[in-house]
């Protein structure tokens, strides 16, 4: 079975580096993610395996899902440990710390075990939704129970003819005559729909009300709590649970809604702008589980490869273990200079999002895609690393692929993410945003000097090369834009992380202390900046290749 130990050191440099103490106490930060990250590897990561090998069970006739033998008991700990309200304010039951602090414990958790936090992820964006959107008396009566998470949240959005495009859902909600609505429809793949770990489960769910205009702009989002206020069950339930690759500890749902009483947040036909409120949160949570599922991967990966002895390691004694090799070490520090990338990627968006710097609006799309991306190619790596014996289900390893793979496809999928990119942020504040960065990351390169102020340099002149012309093939010929807006997520991203490397070398240099930590930050971001920054910089044709290439087979003939 695979252990997990909290990385509390680089945590606590990457809180520092992305402004940390702009927002508050770092110590207390620290101390938070050190107490919590002890939490997640003695409660947490023990169930990880166990979950994966149990999964879920479903009751056809009482439509109740059973979570794996220990489940309850750990939610029960983690509820009554208050960890889940750490960043929300105080009037509604939080601890008033950044969304940072939040950012840094669910990369502990979910190394600790993916299925096991998207409950309360879920939970946490039912609160920011609610926070904002909901009705004074709504919010007394729901969000205490959910900052606790003595209740749990869900979000209902898809529906088997509605997934990217969620416009196009069905599920309809007509007026009561007591003020409250009937909900009728069917949403699948929703996530801890149904479970035993809590009595009530609030589900937020997107709907129709009569007479809606077509699309995005006829949502509404309604609050069907599972049990009623008179304590009596509402008309939801859960008709089946997926049986899917990964996160098997996590059920995923099918529920009905067979004139369940709903209660409308906001305004009819408000419904997505109360969903855009908690994207921005909910995407970073989705991206920082490519980042925690990478640290386990990563640290399973050196445990073994310090252990196994295969092969006389070149320019080593007989008996060295196979993390000697050259291309052993290649993989270990691809992963390693990776996770310290996303991992500043992911604290530096969830800095702008505490100071409502538009800067995260930009960020967003690339902590979600990019790190999951990432994760994934983390978690394979891994595998690669402990070869046949990672293959092999009882090592725990092959999990993190599998768990992991799902966040480059939900919360929007990786492609969503680029267009939204592309579409959406390019032009954030008339393109300021994004020119900002690039100027930073000039500013970053001309402090590094050497090859890792080169790098930098020649990354940043093709994100602005990128969206020069991106900008323009957006206005003439949309197709030939949305062509290169995966290849660019992935050249800024990858530029962005370079950026953030470029302090860390920076920071390490000038730093003083455990001189064999800072060597080792400084090493792993010159690693970042010399090998694997140019591999993203080389992208740039691909962005601007634009649509003819992918167009020229035919549909019938691929
Ligand atoms: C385990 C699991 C948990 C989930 N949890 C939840 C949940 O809690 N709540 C919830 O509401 N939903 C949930 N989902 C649903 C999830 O969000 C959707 O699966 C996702 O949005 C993609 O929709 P889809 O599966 O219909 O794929 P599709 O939309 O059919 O996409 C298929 C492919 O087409 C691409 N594509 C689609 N449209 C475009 C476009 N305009 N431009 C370019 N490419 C495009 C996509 O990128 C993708 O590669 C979950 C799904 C799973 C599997």
């Amino acid at each position: 079975m695979t252990t997990y130990t909290p990385p509390i050191d680089d945590i606590a440099f990457a809180l520092e580096l992305v402004g940390a103490d702009r927002l508050g106490d770092v110590d207390t930060m620290v101390e938070v993610a050190t107490e919590f990250g002890r939490f997640c590897s003695q409660v947490i990561a023990p169930l990880n395996r166990l979950g994966d090998e149990h999964g879920v069970k479903y009751n056809p006739s009482t439509h109740a899902v059973t979570t794996a033998p220990g489940w309850r008991e750990a939610y029960a700990k983690y509820v009554d440990a208050g960890w889940n309200g750490v960043s929300y304010s105080p009037e509604i039951g939080g601890g008033g710390l950044p969304w940072l602090v939040t950012t840094a414990m669910q990369e502990e958790m979910n190394a600790a075990s993916m299925a096991f936090s998207l409950c309360p992820m879920l939970t946490q964006g039912a609160v920011h939704l609610l926070e904002t959107h909901a009705s004074p008396e709504q919010r007394a009566r729901y969000l205490e129970h959910l900052v606790s998470g003595e209740w749990t949240g869900t979000m209902n959005l898809t529906e088997p003819g509605a997934g990217s495009d969620v416009g196009a859902l069905t599920t309809k909600a007509e007026p009561a005559r007591d003020g409250t609505w009937r909900l009728r429809g069917q949403k699948i793949f929703i996530t801890y729909g149904e479970h035993d770990l809590t009595d009530q489960i609030v589900h937020l769910v997107l709907a129709r009300v009569p007479d809606a205009p077509p699309g995005t702009k006829g949502i509404s989002c309604f609050i069907v709590p599972k049990f009623l206020a008179d304590g009596s069950r509402n008309a939801v339930r859960c008709i089946g649970v997926e049986h899917k690759m990964g996160i098997h500890a996590s059920p995923t749902c099918t529920l009905e809604f067979d004139d369940a009483v709903g209660e409308l947040i906001g305004d009819p036909n408000t419904g997505m702008r109360a969903m855009f409120t908690m994207m921005n949160y909910a995407r970073l949570s989705v991206g920082v589980e490519g980042v925690g599922i990478a640290v386990r991967a990563y640290q399973d990966a050196v445990a073994y490869a310090r252990e196994r002895v295969q092969t006389r390691v070149v320019g080593r004694e007989p008996g060295t273990a196979i993390i000697e090799h050259p291309d052993v070490r290649r993989m270990l520090m691809q992963m390693r200079s990776h996770i310290e990338g996303m991992r500043l990627l992911a604290y530096r968006t969830a800095v702008a999002i505490d100071e409502g710097d538009p800067l995260a609006d930009l960020l967003t799309p690339l902590a979600k895609a990019w790190s999951t991306d990432i994760g994934s190619a983390v978690a394979y790596l891994a595998t690669q690393v402990v070869g046949g014996m990672g293959y092999i289900r009882e090592t725990g390893v092959e999990q993190h692929e599998r768990d992991v793979r799902i966040a480059a496809i939900y919360e929007g999928t990786n492609g969503i993410q680029a267009i939204d990119l592309i579409g959406r942020k390019l032009d954030l504040d008339g393109g300021k945003t994004l020119a900002t960065v690039v100027s930073e990351m000039g500013s970053t390169a001309n402090e590094l000097g050497g090859t890792e102020g080169a790098r930098l340099a020649e990354i940043a002149s093709a994100v602005e090369s990128g969206a020069d012309w991106l900008r323009e093939a957006y206005a003439t010929d949309p197709r030939d834009a949305l062509g290169g807006a995966t290849p660019y997520l992935r050249l800024l991203s990858t530029a962005v992380a370079g950026w953030l490397l470029g302090q860390q070398a920076l920071k390490a240099r000038a730093g003083s202390g455990d001189d064999a930590f800072l060597a080792a930050k400084h090493a792993t971001a010159s690693f970042f900046l010399n090998q694997v920054v140019p591999q993203a910089t080389a992208l740039l044709p691909s962005v601007t290749a634009g649509a003819a290439s992918l167009d020229a087979i035919p549909a019938t003939s691929l």
